[in-house]
């Protein structure tokens, strides 16, 4: 059963307004200098959003990358808020962080998908805001573990935070696809579905990282329902010190949310269009995720090819595909499928298999 979470409506955070979708965070994936922190913000300003995001801390994969100007950057925000009149956010990753966040009275924090993977950290994150009032959107962890993901927002809610919200960029995968980190909307939709109060927004730069595919997943993002996008924006993206190839200008930045078809309902009539288009971006998504497994499953199925004639065996060993096919059927009918067409379908399968493997 679905824990409760007792939350604050994301209008009532004091700063962003639905409708209409989306709400945008977007600012630099790193504040590099105080330079570039100010004319990104300018920019951004310029074309009507008010919440800015910059990474003083960043979680890099390898060390001796560009690792975050520290809390000296958090002055650089505090600039963006009093000359501009944005409100700011940056990223946390332990206590400290917190700590020197309090001290700069920052407007919002999140918590990136490496430490929404660690429970201790979160742990003491919620600690560190315990009796403050400052919203947390809460990515999800790096592995698609939806649980672990609601065991942060449980852990913040049980310190008395009540402004959550969470961010959808992606997981991680062994394979190589053709997005950053794979999307797996299915898990923010359950979330939706679970906790209807609690905002949800994509991040697109990072589930994507490249700026050639910001405008699909911003748009599926849309078609889903969700409430809000996390962009990542820099002056001159190409002199980016992390996440070059994913950021756009502020000009790019508009033109993107310009671009979005956005739609939400408001007579009987429309909300039935509403449900039908989320359903459809649904299965739009379960139909990419069955297209990229059987691609994974015939490049296999080629390597198995390659083994039989170096080593001159059949191709077709009928004994193996029974024994598949009895596989499959169990399997299947564990989830309530019906099993002759698990059976056509694995069957013609087969068939384009070892038409492959003749080739
Ligand atoms: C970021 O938002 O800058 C970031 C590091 O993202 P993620 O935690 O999604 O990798
Ligand atoms: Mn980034």
């Amino acid at each position: 059963m679905a824990s409760k979470l007792e939350l604050v409506p994301l209008n009532e955070w004091g700063f962003f307004h639905l409708p209409p979708r989306p709400c945008v965070v977007a600012g630099p994936c790193s504040a590099e200098s105080e330079e570039q922190v100010m004319q990104t913000a300018r920019g951004l300003k310029e074309i009507g959003i008010n919440v800015f995001r910059a990474g003083i801390w960043k979680p890099r994969t390898h060390p001796g990358c560009f690792e975050g100007v520290g809390a000296r950057g958090l002055d650089w925000l505090e600039r963006v808020r009093s000359e501009l009149g944005m409100h700011i956010c940056t990223e946390v990753a332990n206590e400290k962080h917190v700590a020197e966040c309090l001290k700069h009275d920052i407007d919002m924090v999140w918590i990136g998908a490496r430490t929404t993977a660690n429970p201790f950290l979160v742990q003491e994150i919620a600690e560190a805001l315990r009796g403050t009032d400052i919203p947390v959107l809460v990515k999800n962890p790096v592995n698609p573990d939806l649980d672990l993901w609601i065991g942060a927002l449980e852990r913040l809610n049980a310190q008395g935070v009540r402004k959550i919200g969470v961010i959808h960029r992606g997981v991680s995968t062994v394979n190589k696809i053709k997005y950053r980190n794979a999307p797996q909307w299915e898990m923010a939709v359950e979330l939706r579905a679970r906790y209807p109060e609690l905002p949800v927004f994509a991040d697109p730069s990072h589930m994507g990282g490249k700026r050639e595919y910001l405008f699909e997943l911003s748009q599926r993002a849309m078609d889903l329902g969700l409430d809000g996008l996390m962009l990542e924006s820099h002056c001159d993206p190409s002199c980016a010190l992390s996440d070059a190839a994913q950021q756009l200008t502020p000009a790019d930045l508009i033109a993107l949310l310009e671009s979005l078809t956005v739609r939400d309902a408001t007579t009987e009539d429309e909300r039935f269009n509403d449900n039908l288009r989320q359903l459809r971006a649904q299965i739009d998504v379960l139909d990419e995720n069955l297209i990229f497994t059987l691609a994974s499953r015939m490049k296999v199925s080629r390597q198995i090819g390659d083994l039989k004639k170096a080593n001159s065996v059949a191709i077709v060993q009928p004994n193996r595909w029974d024994e598949v096919l009895e596989r499959v059927v169990v399997s299947a009918s564990s989830y309530g499928l019906d099993t002759d067409f698990v059976k056509r379908v694995f069957n013609a399968i087969h068939e384009a298999s070892v038409a492959e493997q003749n080739k």
